[in-house]
């Protein structure tokens, strides 16, 4: 029973104003639901907020104010609130920010607009018949229920507005009012499905029974790329659908989206809800309205559809759940991955988390016994996973400032004479990850950041990949203002471009990085194009190892498979394996076998000796051992504190206060090591100073950092901010 408070009765409300309490009010003429989203007064401001229960009171009652009134809304669900309040506990995160990220919703407090629309009318037969006239009626009777605005019914039909007009008037089309925020249309779980291998069809089923319990459960899909795990899953989906329950779909980015909706709509007939920063506004307001009307049976989005407003969700697939992407980098810093599972366990939902290299969390989850773990083994059709080798670099002879070995040019030069495609991957965009000038040896560097700025010549500037921040290429040198004497140190995509180029002047060659492209949907288009064989050579980062098919591609040439193993970072030997495993991944997807060849000045590695063994299981219990012997995330708990702040003696002297006062987290047996210089000391200005705070796995880690951070004074400039469980460390 969801409680109603009288007229006059003194309730709390939730708003999305920056405090630390919710506010008592009066309920408003006629009452109002526990949940109920309202309108509030402030100050001289109107605000919106949620009714929490009852009020605290203590006070005056007579000055108490009234809610303005309760907005046309389905009043927020007991489980967002307790997850909400949950989220908000394990994140350090004021109520208030988390209240914002359930109701990124524009205009929920207006009434609902309406529009026109035209319908099969109650007349059957019109004065007379005119081909253009049975062509209207032709689509109002296939589509049966489904009601048009004036243009769409005119441009299905083929027919100006007038002729739709003038049925109107003949009472065949009825014209009526109707709010604009239409249901989804609904999708058909029984349409049609593919034959399942006999493994496939075992995981499925093993997902559809959990589905079909409604219970909670977590299931980790794991398979190499292609293996079929989105057919898996879209069962699942199916599953849920049928047992009348809504299903959600996370993408780690709208890039895929397009493929994947298109992918739905032939499996369930009609195109699902979309969640993401490319949708519009008023698509938004339909989605969160519908979705929490049940008018919404299956959402694909981005990690913050996770906080709509569902009616009852069934499923929750995270896709690529190894995705660093989940793990949202400012403001709430919460893992979408393991909100899912939270939600989820709410909500007596299911969680399939699908990867082909999943993330050591999610593999020791397994280990425990907390989730369970469905293998697909092998790629649908013919294909195999690629032979994998590395090229010693050591043995190769490169003259300066070449990057591709003569190995790998052979191996493409081969591909090219057989009509076949190959991808040489380095993650770096832009031309030189350094610009240095030869007179003085300065680097030039941003000038808001500590950070080296990354010369991008296609767009002629350089570019601060910590900020964005860009100027021109300077002519003279900012330090000795030597003339002419900057050089491009390092090689990023575009000027591997140029050496492809100079290797191999007939072949055809599509550079895909990210700030190559206006619009997600221009990449993706060039990506379509160059799967259907467009190029010869792709020179890609790491946009080209998510999910992308390219049945032509037979090589995979990787330029620095060292790269990532360079930072200081608790994950880059993950990282880097699964990195290297996906765009290994691209390589013959069809028919043909496929060949990864990994550039390594050592080879000896333990992680590329991994990489190239093949030997997963190996990999992760090498890693697991390693972070257990060292008590770090998933054997351990760790925070990051980051103190900025524009007055660099000011962020230490906080620092240092926090690291004299530790009583609160000494007592639950944590760690703290800093202050020190984060390792980018300067974003945007402001100077940045780190403290790490590791903890045993069941030490109660927030309260006692809650407790810390409390005991010093924050001067007004200074922002602390506390990321539980951090994915990078910068
Ligand atoms: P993954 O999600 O593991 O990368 P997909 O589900 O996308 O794999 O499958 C890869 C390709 O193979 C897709 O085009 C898919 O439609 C196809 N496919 C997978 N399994 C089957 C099957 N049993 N029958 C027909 N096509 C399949
Ligand atoms: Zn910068």
């Amino acid at each position: 029973m969801i409680r109603h408070f009288d007229q006059g009765t003194l309730i709390s409300v939730l708003t999305t104003q920056p405090l630390d309490r919710t506010l008592d009010y009066k309920a408003p003429e006629g009452g109002c639901f526990e949940g109920a989203f309202v309108e509030v007064p402030l100050g001289p401001r109107k605000v919106l907020g949620v009714v929490w229960g009852e009020g605290e009171g203590g006070y005056d009652l007579a000055k108490v104010r009234s809610v303005i009134r309760v907005l046309d809304a389905v009043p927020m669900r007991d489980e967002m609130r307790t997850l909400l309040t949950r989220i908000s506990e394990y994140t350090l995160t004021p109520m208030p920010a988390m209240l914002r990220l359930a109701t990124r919703s524009p205009g929920l407090g207006d009434p609902p607009s309406m529009r026109r629309i035209y319908r099969r009318g109650t007349t059957d037969e019109p004065d007379r018949w005119t081909p253009a006239r049975k062509k209207v009626v032709a689509v109002l009777d296939e589509y049966g229920g489904l009601s048009f605005t004036l243009k769409e019914l005119a441009d299905m039909a083929g027919v100006s507005t007038s002729v739709v007009k003038g049925l109107v008037t003949q009472g065949v089309v009825a014209e009526e009012e109707s709010p604009r925020d239409l249901p989804f249309p609904p999708l058909d779980p029984g349409r049609t499905s593919v034959d399942l291998t006999k493994e496939q069809k075992a995981a499925a089923d093993a997902l559809i029974k959990g589905v079909r319990a409604r219970e909670y459960g977590t299931t980790l899909l794991k398979g190499v790329t292609g293996s079929g795990k989105t057919e898996v899953y879209l069962e699942a989906v199916a599953a849920c659908l049928e047992e009348g329950r809504q299903a959600l779909v996370l993408l780690p980015e709208i890039a895929l989206t397009a493929e994947f909706l298109t992918r739905v709509e032939e499996r369930f007939g009609a195109r699902p809800a979309e969640w993401h920063s490319g949708v519009t506004m008023t698509e938004r307001r339909r989605v969160w309205r519908m979705v929490s009307e049940n008018n919404a049976q299956l959402v694909v989005g981005a990690r913050s559809a996770l906080f709509l407003p569902y009616a009852d969700i069934g499923l929750i697939v995270v896709d690529e759940e190894h995705d660093t992407s989940y793990k949202q980098e400012d403001g709430v810093l919460y893992n979408a991955r393991d909100m899912a599972v939270l939600r989820a366990s709410i909500n007596k939902s299911q969680v399939v988390l699908a990867s082909a290299t999943p993330s050591l969390e999610s593999w020791a989850n397994v280990e425990a016994g907390k989730y369970t773990r469905l293998t697909l083994t092998t790629r649908f059709g013919e294909a195999v996973m690629p032979d994998m080798r590395a090229i010693d670099m050591r043995a190769e002879q490169l003259p300066s400032n070449r990057w591709i070995s003569e190995t790998l040019r052979r191996e493409i030069t081969a591909r090219i004479e057989a009509g076949e495609q190959s991808l040489i991957f380095l993650n770096r965009r832009g031309y030189a990850p350094v610009t240095i000038c030869r007179a003085c040896g300065h680097q030039v560097g941003c000038d808001q950041c500590d950070a080296r700025m990354v010369e991008h010549r296609f767009q002629k500037r350089l570019m601060c990949h910590q900020c964005g921040e860009t100027k021109p290429m300077p002519k003279t040198c900012p330090s000795c203002e030597a003339e002419d004497r900057l050089a491009p140190v390092g090689p990023g995509v575009e000027r591997l471009g140029e050496e492809v180029v100079a290797l191999f002047p007939d072949a055809r060659i599509a550079v895909l990085s990210s700030d190559l492209f206006g619009s997600a949907r221009a990449l993706k288009a060039q990506i379509e194009e160059i799967a259907a064989g467009a190029a010869d050579i792709i020179i890609g980062t790491q946009i080209v190892a998510k999910g992308h098919n390219f049945p032509h591609l037979t090589l995979v040439g990787v330029i620095d498979a060292d790269l990532g193993l360079q930072g200081s970072d608790l994950r880059a030997a993950e990282r880097t394996f699964q990195l290297m495993r996906q765009v290994a991944g691209r390589a013959g997807r069809a028919e043909k076998p496929g060949l990864a060849l990994l550039q390594t000045y050592q080879p000896e590695h333990p992680v590329i000796r991994a990489i190239l063994s093949g030997d997963e299981e190996d990999f992760w219990r090498a890693e697991a051992a390693e972070r257990r012997q060292s008590g770090v995330p998933p054997y351990g708990r760790m925070a990051g504190i980051v103190l900025s702040s524009p007055d660099v003696q000011q962020v230490f002297d906080v620092g240092k206060a926090l690291a004299a006062r530790t009583d609160p987290l000494r007592r639950i047996g944590a760690q703290v090591y800093g202050p020190a210089a984060a390792p980018i000391a300067r974003i945007r200005g402001r100077h940045r100073v780190r403290l790490l705070v590791k903890a045993d796995k069941n030490a109660p880690l927030q309260p006692a950092l809650a407790a810390w951070v409390s005991q010093v004074k924050l001067p007004n400039n200074l922002r602390l901010s506390i990321d539980i469980d951090p994915q990078s460390f910068y």
